[in-house]
């Protein structure tokens, strides 16, 4: 029996990218996607030529992470045109090719699989410094596929995102097993949405009255802090909002011998940058809090 051709087209198609790197997790909605999107985004204006895949059938979210919902997949001769949101970054999505995906949750194993390597196998991206890959969650079938695909390529590692709570933490723990069992490098574990984190100046405040409703006291707290101690309004408050009493990623990844990159707060503004496609390094308001964070990790 011959090489299997795919492979074979795979491993030709990738020639011409010189990084790749798997962003991981073990759960769906601990901020796979947003750190895949946000990684793409500081890496592109560090001015390195960027392709971000996501594969994730789950639930692809970088269409309208990247701002480019509603884009349809086009072909040439070479192959399947990335998205491109700058010149220096293409992007291409499942969601790009699927109208529905709900519709694609319920496919069966081989047509995810087949449809994640004709991914790997058929677009056109050039050559490229660093192509970040959006994994479906999980130790499934696809990720082996991704892997097993990618192998004869050479990957760089894998990005792996938690959030700090055991439930996820132990799904983790799972998912460094499945990279070190496959041969995986594990760049490190980020812990997403490690409290939250907000700007005085930008939070809600509400009074409970006699009668149990919720009185808005936004601007007197606004009034008062300006008028008696304005330098309150620069301050970041953090709150811890999962349980991480069992030491959260960190304490995670001392056990299994994996480096821990560092923690990303909760922050709505992150949250916002998501919806509306852009960049949280380019936002000011997430400057203030995940943007450090984020570019801290992004370094290393
Ligand atoms: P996953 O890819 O793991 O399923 P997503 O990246 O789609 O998760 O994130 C789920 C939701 O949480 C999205 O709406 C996203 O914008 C939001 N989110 C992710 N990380 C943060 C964060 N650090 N602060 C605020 N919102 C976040």
């Amino acid at each position: 029996k011959g090489p299997d051709p795919d492979l074979v087209a795979i491993v030709e198609r990738m020639a011409t990218v010189k990084h790749k790197i798997l962003v991981l997790s073990g759960k769906g909605g601990v901020g796979k996607s947003t750190f895949s999107a946000q990684l793409a985004f500081a890496l592109a204006a560090m001015d390195f030529q960027v392709g971000l895949l996501d594969i994730d059938i789950c639930g692809p979210s970088i269409p309208k992470m990247l701002g480019l919902e509603g884009r349809e997949i086009r072909r040439s001769n070479c192959g399947w045109i990335p998205a491109y949101v700058e010149s220096n970054l293409g992007v291409i999505s499942i969601g790009f090719l699927i109208s529905n995906p709900d519709e694609a949750a319920i496919w069966r194993g081989p047509r995810k699989t087949g449809l994640i390597k004709q991914f790997l196998r058929d677009v056109d991206w050039g050559e490229l410094d660093f192509l970040v890959v959006d994994a479906p969650p999980g130790t499934s079938d696809e990720q082996i596929t991704i892997v097993q695909s990618l192998e004869a390529t050479g990957i760089d590692g894998a990005v792996i995102v938690t959030t700090p709570q055991q439930v996820s933490l132990i799904d983790v723990r799972k998912e460094v097993s499945f990279c070190k069992k496959v041969g995986v490098e594990v760049l490190g574990v980020v812990e997403n949405m490690s409290g939250l984190s907000q700007p005085l100046s930008e939070f809600k405040f509400t009074r409970m009255t006699e009668t149990g409703e919720q009185k808005d006291m936004t601007e007197w707290a606004m009034s008062y802090m300006r008028e008696n101690a304005p330098e309150m309004l620069n301050l970041i408050a953090c709150t811890e909002v999962f349980d991480a009493s069992g030491g959260g990623a960190a304490k995670m990844c001392n056990d299994m011998g994996v480096p821990f990159l560092g923690k990303v707060p909760l922050d709505p503004q992150l949250c916002k940058a998501a919806e509306d496609g852009r960049s949280c390094f380019s936002d000011d308001k997430c400057r203030r809090a995940s943007a450090p964070a984020l570019k801290m990790i992004i370094e290393k």
